[in-house]
């Protein structure tokens, strides 16, 4: 057995980022960026107006005030989307809306709300200070600025600052395939008739939500009887597919748990088995030899009780396909990995040789993060991580905390 920092450190190191890839920005959404991205052009690319009003020159509106307007001639109007005009005919003022080009001359922009219009003229009841609602040209961005670094997560605000640089696809880190292997002969696909001695196989629903949290969308559900054929043929389907093969239950010492000898019979490299922590003890990582396309693919060997599978991803896998994925976490909402708490109530353990994950609410009470524990800690009952948004961490050999102390909690961030 290794401890749980050694287990997750051997996987950070054996993981690599995945290669490059071109994609449109329709399907950019869960991707992470590949390259520095570069303003193409100035941002904001003209000057233009940032409200509804009149486009002046300030020589002639010098004196204007809420008690004295100075009347102007309307020489036009000009609405977003329309061209450059200009210059301004001296001595009169434009009609202009939000995003609409400044016109040639003309220093600032009076809101509407300050302008009395009438007809072909307009009383202007204040003066603007040189530049006022005004958006310059090049502002933001001056073209060829960095706007993000390799390594952002792509988000709808990503996205939407790549969508108005022009550019129709961009460079991102290619994300991996997923092949997910539900071992055992008790599952039935939800949906079904519960019969006698059966349950429902919750880990693939899970783990591929899980994955999709992530962004990846292109996955392999398989499922393997305890069979030590079937086991050879579904791996060996998986192993065909996937850049990354997740198999749940089947890993631990049980009679008819073939997946961590049927995967070393393929050519898979065991470097991580059996793991101090709690919940997850037997969960593997092995490296696979050479495929056809000259890569080497990544298993991971989850328990199959849900807890443990949830919690053995969240800690170990995410963060392996966060590295492939190439995501820096500049842009991701992290807190720090793990903060602290008051815990609400006692935790009394054994003490053991494992770290323990403990399920957890986190929130806060008179301004100080407290951690309450869920009800139903085994590792069959999920009820208590469906509720759960952070997991204390007790460390090896604790025999529990006590209410009041300040505990370590990791928070249970799915996305990122
Ligand atoms: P195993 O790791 O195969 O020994 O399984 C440990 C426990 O997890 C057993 O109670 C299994 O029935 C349960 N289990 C295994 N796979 C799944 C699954 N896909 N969905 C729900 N429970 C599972
Ligand atoms: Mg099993």
């Amino acid at each position: 057995m290794i401890s749980f920092e050694e287990a997750r450190a051997i996987v950070l190191d054996n993981v690599q980022v995945a290669p490059k890839t071109r994609v449109k920005l329709e399907k950019l959404q869960g991707s992470v960026l590949g390259e520095p991205v570069l303003a193409s052009y100035d941002l904001p690319h003209f000057d233009n107006s940032a409200v509804d009003g009149f486009a002046v020159c300030l020589p002639d509106v010098l004196n204007a005030a809420e008690s004295s307007p100075v009347e102007m001639p309307i020489a036009g109007e000009i609405r977003a989307g329309d061209a450059i005009s200009g210059p301004m005919p001296s001595g009169s003022v434009y009609k202009i809306f939000t995003g609409a080009p400044l016109p040639e001359g003309a220093d600032a922009v009076v809101m509407r709300e300050y302008c009395v219009e009438n007809g072909q003229s307009v009383k202007i009841g204040r003066c603007p200070r040189s530049g006022d609602n005004v958006r310059r040209r090049g502002e933001e961005f001056l073209r060829g600025k960095q706007i993000l670094p390799d390594g952002i997560r792509v988000t709808p605000s990503v996205i939407g600052l790549l969508a108005s640089l022009g550019q129709a696809s961009f460079m991102v880190h290619k994300k991996p395939t997923v092949a997910i292997v539900s071992t055992g002969n008790e599952l039935l696909k939800p949906g079904k008739n519960l019969t006698s001695g059966k349950i429902y196989d919750s880990n693939s629903f899970a783990l591929t939500a899980a994955l999709e949290a992530l962004g990846l969308d292109e996955f392999l559900p398989l499922h393997c009887r305890e069979d030590v054929n079937e086991t050879r043929k579904v791996l060996g389907l998986a192993l065909d597919f996937a850049d990354v093969v997740i198999t749940a239950g089947g890993v631990s010492v049980g009679d008819h748990d073939y997946v961590k000898p049927v995967l070393e019979e393929l050519g898979v490299k065991t470097l991580v088995y059996k793991v101090a922590m709690k919940p997850g003890k037997p969960l593997y990582f092995g490296l696979s030899s050479l495929n056809k396309k000259g890569k080497r693919q990544y298993i991971f060997g989850l328990p199959g009780n849900p807890v443990s599978a949830l919690v053995t991803f969240h800690q170990i896998v995410r963060p392996a396909i966060l590295k492939i994925m190439g995501d820096t976490g500049e842009n991701s909402a992290r807190l720090p990995d793990r903060f602290k708490a008051t815990l609400q109530s006692d935790i009394k353990r054994l003490p053991g040789d494992r770290l323990e994950f403990v399920r957890a609410v986190v929130s806060t009470k008179n301004g100080d993060l407290v951690a309450d524990t869920c009800e139903g800690q085994d590792s069959h009952m999920m009820g208590g991580l469906a509720l759960a948004n952070a997991l204390i961490v007790l460390p090896v050999g604790s025999s529990g905390a006590a209410a009041n102390d300040r505990v370590d909690v990791v928070l249970l961030n799915w996305h990122s």
